[in-house]
């Protein structure tokens, strides 16, 4: 994989949408979606049915065509990719979906070296690997029995072995363990969190068994085409925090407190970067979470600049042209590196409307600075 290095991401979604059907029976099923997943990370996807999990996991296993958005695995672009490019990138995946689909008429060591020929080992080495897969999951036993002498749970079981045998960069599980009975079902996860842990492999479960849960380094929420990240709900959970302690904010229910925190996008910015220019419409609204920033001004007699004052963590700047529905007065730019919390104009409208804390203090702030 060129320029790929072992760090990097390894599924990256960005923006992702998807549709189905067309004309007016074209229904959304996955909304701007966006995911990151590093080597070695084992993410659980939970969520209601038809929320859109498994559109969102065959996407990311190249089994369906990317409609728009951004999708990458292991740095590669799989939106207009083509179809000779997602078969290659498709070798480095392992599946294991809810329908087995094994070959009725192979036994199950057959259907495990079929994947293996199709990445290309040579079967004097895949040998040795498959017995010891599949009796590492309990199925030593019966090795060379066909599907039909298989109950659910084994062939559950065989599935998990096809899907792992060629060493996958990547393994997509759809319920792998709702077949299985505990036992089966925590010798299949342990075997993923050492591929996790010793070659970097990146695993994605799709799954609502809460026996399982313990495997996992994040657990995400697909609600209604939506993911709800967990690193979102911790974000969350701060920007919480940080409205607490400030006064704008102090009547504000701890229900509506979430409602906003949910609304705020935290929002990152260089030394240099100029977050807000003088002169634009004024559209959003400022708290800066992390580092300083300059308030200046452009002296349009002199053409010389400014400098009005610094702002530090806690304090916000960006209300003036909110209120006022004018452009801005001044810019400001990052002083440091600076984390800001963001809130557009319609959200900050509807915190003032609600909150008599918030426009006291914001009265106070507008007569101090003009
Ligand atoms: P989940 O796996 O979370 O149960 P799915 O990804 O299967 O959800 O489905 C998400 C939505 O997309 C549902 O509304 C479902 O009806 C719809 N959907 C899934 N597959 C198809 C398809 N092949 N054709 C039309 N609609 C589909
Ligand atoms: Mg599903």
């Amino acid at each position: 994989m060129n320029k790929f290095s072992k760090d990097d991401p390894v599924i990256e979604v960005d923006g992702l949408n998807h549709f189905f059907g067309s004309g007016d029976s074209k229904t959304q099923a996955l909304f701007s979606n966006r995911l990151t997943v590093g080597p070695g990370e084992i993410v659980i996807m939970t969520g209601p049915s038809g929320s859109g999990k498994t559109t969102l996991l065959t996407l990311i296993g190249t089994l369906r065509t990317v409609q728009s958005g951004s999708l990458k695995i292991l740095g590669q672009e799989l939106n207009g990719m083509s179809q000779s490019g997602l078969t290659k990138i498709r070798k480095n995946i392992g599946f294991i979906f809810q329908a087995h689909n094994l070959f009725g008429s192979l036994t199950a060591y057959q259907n495990v070296k079929m994947a293996t020929e199709l990445v290309g080992q040579k079967s004097g080495e895949a040998k040795p690997r498959i017995e010891q897969l599949l009796t590492r999951l309990g199925m030593g036993e019966r090795i060379h029995y066909k599907p039909k002498s298989l109950s659910g749970g084994q062939k559950q079981r065989v599935a998990v072995a096809r899907g792992l045998i060629h060493s996958p960069r990547i393994v997509l599980a759809d319920e792998p363990t709702a077949a299985l009975d505990e036992e089966s079902g925590r010798a299949a996860v342990t075997l993923l969190r050492e591929m996790a842990d010793r070659d970097g492999c990146t695993v994605l479960i799709v799954t609502h068994d809460n026996r399982i849960l313990d495997v996992a380094d994040r657990i995400i929420n697909m609600v209604a085409g939506h993911i709800k990240n967990d690193s979102d709900i911790r974000e969350t959970e701060k920007i919480c925090e940080f409205l607490m302690a400030t006064e704008f904010f102090a009547d504000l229910t701890p229900r509506t407190l979430a409602d906003v925190a949910n609304n705020i996008e935290a929002r990152d910015f260089e030394p240099g970067d100029a977050i807000v220019n003088e002169g634009d419409d004024g559209l959003e609204f400022f708290m800066i979470n992390e580092g300083s920033v300059t308030v200046q001004r452009n002296d349009k007699m002199t053409g010389k600049t400014e400098t009005l004052k610094q702002l530090d963590k806690g304090s916000y700047f960006g209300e003036v042209a909110l209120i006022k529905n004018q452009p801005r007065n001044a810019s400001v730019i990052a002083k440091t590196r600076t984390r800001c919390y963001v809130l557009d104009r319609e959200e900050f409208r509807a915190v003032v409307d609600t909150s008599d804390s918030f426009e006291s203090e914001l009265r106070k702030a507008m007569f101090e600075r003009n």
